[in-house]
């Protein structure tokens, strides 16, 4: 008997977002008046390059904006798509195979919905992005949780792999530089995966959202072009987001088989039509413009990450491996648990964010959001100033 009471299991059974939670209530204290520094935003600090918001200004004034447009995407950006595509990962693919979403996290639900059945298993390196285990459960598949740690620079083994496969694993997710440890894997590892999955016929949704954002030797690599085999049981998903400081601007991509994509574009076509045209048309500019004020960025994320990698290591009882990709640091702060911190003691790492945000008004998201409780993510995505001064009152916090 339905049980008209409630709303639904499904509705009931997903997570807050934990990054978003703590971003909220982070402004929410700053609005008043409180000087919070927030490490918890997983967003450039940097306003979107001039030219792209020119073109979309321009695309603002033009009718043909004012209607809707193909549900999978205007046809001249699926085609910047798969060119961009091709000059900066080596992926050559057909303009057929990509649609444009609502964001990356929309593309990351949509191949859920368009790969998964209830009962399938989808292996999922810990510590994860927030979304991607709510986005397996939505579709009815179920999480396997591959833990990794700082002794393999959170990069999970072929051993682990191997060994988490069952008859019902239909994909892997993979995500490299890697949201929240900033990790990257080799060449050699992303080849040797891809080769994996292509033997065993799995899926791979390779997730290459922070594809510009590499730092020092560390390269980025796209499975596909390393492991050719797999691509035909694959979905590569990007987006402007994080590359172009347009976190705002909702426009990602999913990138897969021509019967993935034509999935994508039915379930699209019902649940959200296609993408704003404007941000349709900044994307298009984004794409095809110089890399220039994206390198500009880097830079700067670079020099950020080098002090904060250093900040964090000097802290009594916090340990962190060197972030080679996207904007963040993963630190291990076990070694703040259980001690007085100026009076207060936190036991886990998700008390010691409370902690930390009442204290000190440091906003860090906990471990525990990512499947890792003893660590914490903070995003170097935020002035130098803001940087120095709230490591620094987590280091005089330690000490106290
Ligand atoms: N993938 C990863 C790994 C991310 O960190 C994010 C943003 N936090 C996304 C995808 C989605 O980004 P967006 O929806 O803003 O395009």
């Amino acid at each position: 008997m339905t049980d008209r009471t409630s709303i639904s299991k499904r509705a009931i059974a997903v997570e807050p977002s934990a990054t978003l939670a703590i971003t909220a209530k982070a402004n929410e204290l700053r609005a008043a008046g409180e000087p919070v520094i927030g490490f918890g935003a997983g967003e450039p600090d940097f306003a979107t390059p001039p030219l792209i918001v020119e073109a979309a200004t321009r695309a603002a004034s033009d009718p043909k904006s004012h209607r809707y447009s193909p549900a999978a995407g205007q046809p001249a950006l699926r085609e910047a798509i798969a060119a961009k595509t091709l000059r900066d990962s080596g992926y050559a693919i057909d303009p057929s195979q990509v649609v444009v979403t609502n964001g990356g996290k929309h593309a990351v639900y949509q191949t859920c919905q368009v790969l998964l059945d209830p009962g399938d298993e989808v292996l999922l390196p810990a510590p994860y992005w927030v979304t991607y285990p709510e986005a397996i459960s939505l579709a009815g598949g179920v999480p396997i949780l591959l833990p990794t740690d700082e002794s393999t620079n959170f990069t999970v083994s072929m051993d682990q792999l191997d060994a988490a496969v069952t008859d019902r694993t239909k994909m892997l997710i993979f995500v490299s530089p890697s949201n929240p440890t900033g990790a990257v894997y080799t060449k050699e590892q992303v080849k040797q995966v891809g080769e994996w999955a292509a033997d065993r016929g799995i899926w791979v949704m390779t997730d290459e959202i922070y594809e510009h954002l590499v730092y020092g030797s560390a390269e980025f690599h796209s499975m596909p072009v390393l492991a050719p085999r797999m691509a035909e049981r694959c979905v590569v998903v990007n987006g402007v987001a994080k590359t172009y400081a347009m976190t705002g601007w909702r426009v990602g991509w999913m990138i897969g088989p021509d019967e993935v994509s034509r999935g994508a574009t039915r379930l699209q076509s019902h649940l959200s039509s296609n993408v704003n045209n404007v941000g349709q048309a900044a994307a298009l500019e984004a794409v095809t413009g110089s890399l220039e004020a994206v390198e500009t960025m880097r830079n700067a994320f670079d020099t950020r990450r080098q002090l904060m990698f250093d900040m964090l290591n000097a802290i009594e009882g916090v340990t962190c491996v060197e972030p080679q990709g996207a904007f963040y640091a993963f630190p291990n702060m076990t070694g703040l648990l259980n001690r007085s911190l100026d009076g207060s003691t936190a036991t886990t790492t998700m008390e010691l964010a409370a902690l930390l945000l009442e204290e000190a008004n440091v906003a860090i998201v906990p471990g525990e959001a990512f499947g890792a409780p003893g660590y914490a993510r903070l995003s170097f995505a935020l002035s130098d100033e803001d940087l120095l001064e709230g490591i620094g009152r987590v280091g005089a916090l330690a000490v106290r």
